[in-house]
């Protein structure tokens, strides 16, 4: 058996011809940036959201650059964030000239302790960004009141989670229209994937959804008319397209991911490996669509090789935490500053998930993985 970390090519099998219909159409009308394809999939995700304003972008790395411009995040101010994430989400804070300031994670949910992040608010904090990490929400009614009420803005990453939401007091809250400004890619491995770079910032309020709007065409908003200096950034038509079509299934292929994620808990604890395999855990009141299944394991370089050999690919996210990476070492971070998220750096293990993966292959994944612990 072969089984990759995630098999595209059977998730368009199930869309071959809805795709083919709605790329036609788009090659009909000629109309490839900032057209009306691109305009409806803006309000259906808005829709989705229920009511923030959705403004796409040319990928999840620019959406969080976006953000933070149109927060005036510049030299000076900072920007706390998890050092346990994709390079993205502190290379958008850094090139704005402003510092990121680390905060460790929670060990249970892998996101960012809001706990210790209140500790380290200063009077030049200006945003934190929260990684919904692997697909679950951070619990940021923790925080959030107290932000607002000292003028701190929250820019989500949701680059991992849309789909994803967190029941608060009764209320539904979507991984992205939470804060400030909500931010999503659509890199083709994430839950709802282009066919192509692509992303999204949404906001509820009117005066930042404006910004961003003016921010994505080179700061102008009129044409050609220049009120500050944006970026050419923007989701083009093709993608939008191919994005509505994956939107109409989005929820059916996340609650197929949340059985794929149920049923390897079950299968390693059924298998006894729980000592060497312990499962993500999902918090209370989270919808958490498990765009990672991510437990973390022993002997971890010794599994993964001996389940490539079975044809099994395993992967690592992430086995570098940011505060300890080579361009930011002008941030004077050292090894044993974020001890948790280090040590989940030489532990997590990404299994392969997908909407798609079957019975039987989970079967074998979670054999073999047996098979390499009984042999240890
Ligand atoms: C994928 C990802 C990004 C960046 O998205 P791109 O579309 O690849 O630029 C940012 N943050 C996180 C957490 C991601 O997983």
């Amino acid at each position: 058996m072969k089984i990759p970390t995630l098999d595209l090519t059977r998730n368009y099998e199930r869309i071959r011809e809805e795709v083919a219909d709605a790329l036609e159409e788009v090659l009909e009308s000629q109309y490839f940036i900032l057209g009306p394809v691109e305009k409806a999939f803006e309000e259906e995700i808005s829709a989705y959201l229920g009511g923030a304003q959705a403004i796409g972008c040319a990928s999840g790395s620019d959406a969080l650059l976006l953000a933070l411009m149109a927060l005036d995040v510049s030299e000076g101010d900072e920007v706390i964030t998890t050092p346990y994430s994709f390079f993205a989400t502190v290379s958008c804070i850094t090139r704005l000239g402003a510092k990121p300031v680390f905060v460790d994670i929670d060990p249970d949910t892998y996101n960012i302790n809001l706990e210790q992040l209140m500790d380290k608010v200063t009077s030049r904090t200006k945003a934190i960004i929260p990684v919904h990490l692997f697909g679950q929400m951070a619990p940021l009614e923790e925080v959030s009141h107290e932000l607002e009420s000292r003028g701190i803005a929250i820019v989500e990453d949701a680059a991992q989670a849309f789909g994803s939401w967190r029941q608060v007091e009764g209320e539904i809250i979507r991984a992205g229209a939470w804060g400030s400004i909500g931010c999503y890619s659509f890199f083709p491995t994430k839950n709802l994937g282009g066919y192509g770079d692509g992303g999204m910032v949404v906001s509820s309020r009117s005066d930042l959804a404006a910004r961003l709007r003016t921010l994505r065409v080179h700061g102008a908003g009129t044409t050609y008319i220049h009120e500050e200096v944006g970026l050419n950034s923007r989701l083009d038509a093709l993608q939008a397209a191919i994005l509505r079509v994956k939107l109409r299934h989005l929820d059916e292929w996340n609650e197929e991911r949340r059985l794929v994620a149920d049923r390897y808990n079950l299968l390693f604890a059924e298998h006894d490996l729980l000592e060497n395999v312990k499962p993500p855990k999902e918090l209370k009141g989270n919808y958490h669509i498990y765009h990672q299944y991510v437990p973390r394991v022993n002997n971890r370089s010794k599994l993964s090789a001996f389940l490539e050999g079975k044809g099994i690919t395993t992967r690592v996210y992430y086995p570098l935490c940011l505060h300890l990476q080579q361009c930011f070492g002008f941030l004077g971070y050292k090894e044993g500053d974020f001890p948790e998220a280090e040590k989940l750096s030489h532990e997590s293990l990404a299994f392969p998930i997908f909407p798609e993966l079957t019975v039987e292959e989970q079967e074998y994944i979670v054999g073999a993985a047996a098979d390499f612990y009984a042999k240890k």
